[in-house]
């Protein structure tokens, strides 16, 4: 296919509710965001209007809430870098370019509410107090540009991708309300499934792609997308006036749809990682419970690829250089864990990073090719350990200053913790762990107890010792 047609709009209800685990009634969604957005993309501008339903499904009473403005991360007033500095060059490759979000008028159930707008964090103050099992509708517009960079937002000064643009709500739990800044290590994203319905209004020559399902309307030169999903952590789109596309069907009926702006060479390989990717966690897992996935090329250099509910942005030199395509089974992985399972992303980075690390070796190796890469990963982390800080996996973000000592444990540590813990219960037991996992968690937050319970009640016995050297303890212990 080379341009794109418009997907039927599809009731997301029948599919999450036939194909995925039974959503118990506290579940339920409790947030509903309805947003338009009209984007001039020549000069990178958005006007937005933005409502959010929200219910307090909690036994406290607000006189505020919280949310995420992320673009404002990559403002020049920012004071928290959004890239490290080892990236810096790659993302601002077009010279220094800053994002920004401000915020109109702010209403709370119809009334004015005053707010306040620091960096990242918008804090709403609301006219009447919120009490547990009380509605509330908050309206706001804002304004935002979008930076020609090379990050999770951005543009190559023609195309325009945008990951964590819309205002989110703050995750409230029972630490209170997490309005962590965009780190620039790993993803600082931590967010409640909820519904989104979005409309983007461009100039007609555009085609707009991003989370759920969508349909378009055009009238006089402007082109209306409008996407609908159900049960998501966020929205992220793209922009492009001259995309290529082509699209897969898996064998369970899910739509796998490639948007390119420039020409990689392996179309039919990418999709085909991709198809088994899907294949794959679906069978591990559980369903993949919405209608399709969309992969789309963006500016990523320094990522090669980052997850977003259906959604998964490409960087252009590794769609068009790269020859080994596990980073596009990678982020497939998160579609399980980070959107379907939540976590925390900033405390507990090993919950989506390692367990997707450890499952995406299953797609693409024997189990004796698993075995002697484990071990030579293990070796190879085990001589530079010391030099690691910190080296155990109960860290946050907020704490590393070098992308190599993240990856070393959020990623690999992490995942050699879920190799051992196969090893240690076996791969019944394992398998069991996982799809209940699934069962329980999806559209939730799990937490790390939450999923050390369910490891042992599938192993049939206290995995604490297990758990605690590898949370906790500097040195790695025995594979
Ligand atoms: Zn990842």
């Amino acid at each position: 296919m080379d341009t794109p047609s418009p997907l039927p709009v599809v009731t997301s209800n029948t599919v999450l509710e036939s194909e995925s685990p039974t959503i118990p009634p506290e579940q339920k969604v409790q947030t509903e965001y309805t947003a338009a957005l009209d984007i001039n993309v020549k000069e990178r501008k958005i006007l937005g209007v933005e409502k959010i339903q929200c219910m307090n499904s909690t036994d406290a009473t607000f006189s505020e809430i919280y949310m995420n403005v992320f673009l404002n991360a990559f403002s020049a007033y920012s004071p928290q870098n959004p890239v490290s500095q080892e990236a810096s060059r790659k993302v601002y490759r077009y010279g220094e370019d800053y994002g920004y979000m401000t915020i109109g008028e702010v209403f709370a159930n119809s009334e004015e509410a005053e707010y306040e707008l620091n960096d990242t964090v918008l804090k709403i103050i609301l006219p009447q107090e919120l009490r547990p099992g009380e509605n509330v509708e908050i309206k706001l517009d804002f304004e935002g540009y979008i930076p020609m960079i090379n990050a999770r937002t951005g543009s190559n000064g023609i195309d325009m991708w945008c990951g964590n643009l819309l205002p989110t709500l703050a995750v409230y739990d029972k630490n209170g309300w997490h309005t962590d800044p965009y780190y620039s290590l790993g993803d600082p994203f931590y967010t409640r499934s909820a519904n989104f319905s979005v409309s983007i209004t461009t100039p007609i020559e555009y085609v707009v792609v991003g989370t759920g399902t969508s349909t378009y309307s055009e009238r006089l030169e402007k082109k209306t997308t409008t996407f609908a999903a159900k049960l998501v952590r966020d929205f992220a789109f793209a922009i492009s006036s001259r995309y290529k596309s082509k699209s897969i069907t898996t064998s369970t009926g899910v739509d796998i749809d490639l948007y390119t702006f420039s020409e990689p060479r392996n179309y039919d390989e990418i999709l085909s990682v991709a198809e088994k990717s899907m294949d794959y966690f679906g069978e591990m897992v559980g369903a993949y419970p919405y209608p399709q996935l969309v992969l789309v090329e963006a500016g990523l250099p320094y990522y090669n690829g980052m997850e977003y509910p259906e959604v998964i942005f490409l960087d252009s030199d590794f769609l068009n250089e790269a020859s080994d395509y596990t980073p596009v089974a990678h982020e497939i992985g998160h579609q399980w864990f980070y959107n379907i399972i939540g976590s925390n992303q900033i405390s507990n980075a090993w919950m989506d990073e390692g367990m997707t690390m450890f499952m995406q070796e299953g797609i693409f190796k024997s189990d004796a090719e698993i075995d002697e890469t484990a071990r030579a990963e293990y070796e190879a982390l085990k001589e530079s350990i010391e030099e690691i800080s910190p080296s155990w996996l109960d860290a946050s973000l907020a704490v590393y200053s070098r992308w190599s000592d993240y990856y070393n444990v959020q990623y690999m540590r992490g995942k050699l913790m879920f190799y051992a813990l196969k090893k240690k219960i076996g791969e019944e037991k394992f398998n069991a762990f996982i799809k209940d996992y699934y069962q329980k968690y999806s559209f939730k937050i799990a937490s790390p107890q939450d999923l050390m319970e369910t490891a042992e009640n599938a192993a049939g016995l206290s995995l604490e010792g297990f758990f605690g050297e590898w949370m906790s303890s500097q040195a790695l212990p025995p594979l």
